[in-house]
């Protein structure tokens, strides 16, 4: 019996590793759909300076599936690096964010948009290109975006990284690095790149103010980014003890739960500043 059970378990392992195979192949089929069908969404979280002023929102897909529900990106975002998806997607969020940018012009707001960019989508060698026609094409104003990138873009390839990061910067987008701290990456690299900001990773704000590690680590983030003349956000706030050290701290810009939960593009769009509330069916997304 102990025998038989040990060769069982076995072949259950064999078939759940099967059964993950299937979901992963049918996850990447039905993401390929994905735009096509419009099951991709944009969410918005906005940004507040340490005045409590909105400065800012961060554009975060969303992929609502017609069996599965809402599949966060965390789960189809690695599968669209790996099949190469996320081009067709990263072109798409960035036609969402330029769309939005020249909605919030239409009222006479010039809000930035942060927008996620993933590593692969930036390699792209017509990168540059691609995102300079856009902005040609919908006369959004570069200087109201900013990308996003992690610490894994700057690991491989950073002489061409570097090179591409300045060609966009000379077109007015600014640049964020994503996560700050979770990665490998070395310090050396920042003052080499055109940055304009450092988020601070939720894990560690979600430490303060009471573990001495998180905050020395936050501390140590906020005097090298002052000495580098960057900006800093913190993501993941959710506490107003959070938001006083932050701040007390020299945080910039604070985003989390506390202030605002992401939310749909349109209704976020439809309630910055309206004289002049626009109905979905005219607004630029709809
Ligand atoms: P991220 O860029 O670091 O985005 C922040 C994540 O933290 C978002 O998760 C946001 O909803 C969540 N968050 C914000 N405030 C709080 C808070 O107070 N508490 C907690 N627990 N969470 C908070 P989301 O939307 O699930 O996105 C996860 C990740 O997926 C993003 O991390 C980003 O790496 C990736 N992602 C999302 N949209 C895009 C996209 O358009 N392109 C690419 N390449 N990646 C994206
Ligand atoms: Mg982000
Ligand atoms: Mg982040
Ligand atoms: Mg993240």
């Amino acid at each position: 019996r102990a025998k038989s059970a040990g060769r069982n378990r076995i072949a259950f392992f064999e078939v759940g590793m099967q059964a993950d195979i299937e979901d992963r192949l049918a996850l990447e089929n039905d993401l390929a759909q994905a735009i096509p069908q419009q099951q991709l969404q944009i969410h918005l979280q906005a940004q507040f300076d340490a005045q409590g002023q909105l400065d800012g929102a961060e554009l975060l897909l969303r992929w609502q599936h017609p069996e599965r529900g809402l599949v966060p990106p965390d789960r189809f975002i690695p599968v669209a690096e790996k099949t190469g998806l996320i081009l067709a997607l990263g072109d798409w969020v960035l036609e969402q964010a330029c769309a939005l940018l020249v909605g919030l012009r239409a009222k006479g707001l010039n809000t930035p948009l942060s927008v996620n960019v993933s590593p692969r989508q930036f390699r792209q060698p017509d990168f540059v290109q691609r995102v300079q026609a856009l902005l040609a094409q919908t006369g959004a104003p570069a200087s109201s975006l900013v990308f996003e990138v992690t610490e894994g873009l700057l690991i491989d390839d950073l002489q061409e990284t570097v090179a591409r990061m300045h060609a966009l910067a000379q077109l007015g987008i600014r640049f964020s690095i994503d996560d700050f701290g979770t990665g490998y990456s070395s310090l050396a690299y920042l003052k080499r790149l055109p940055l304009y900001e450092l988020k601070i990773d939720r894990s560690f704000v979600q430490d303060t103010p009471n573990d001495p590690n998180g905050t020395a680590i936050v501390r140590m983030v906020l005097s090298m980014a002052k000495h580098l003349g960057l900006r800093v956000v913190a993501e993941g706030v959710e506490t107003q003890a959070q938001v006083d050290f932050l701040v007390s701290s020299g945080c910039d810009a604070l985003q989390g739960y506390l202030y605002a939960r992401p939310t749909p593009a349109w209704a976020w769009l439809e309630a910055q500043g309206a004289t002049q509330p626009l109905s979905p069916a005219s607004h630029p997304l709809a």
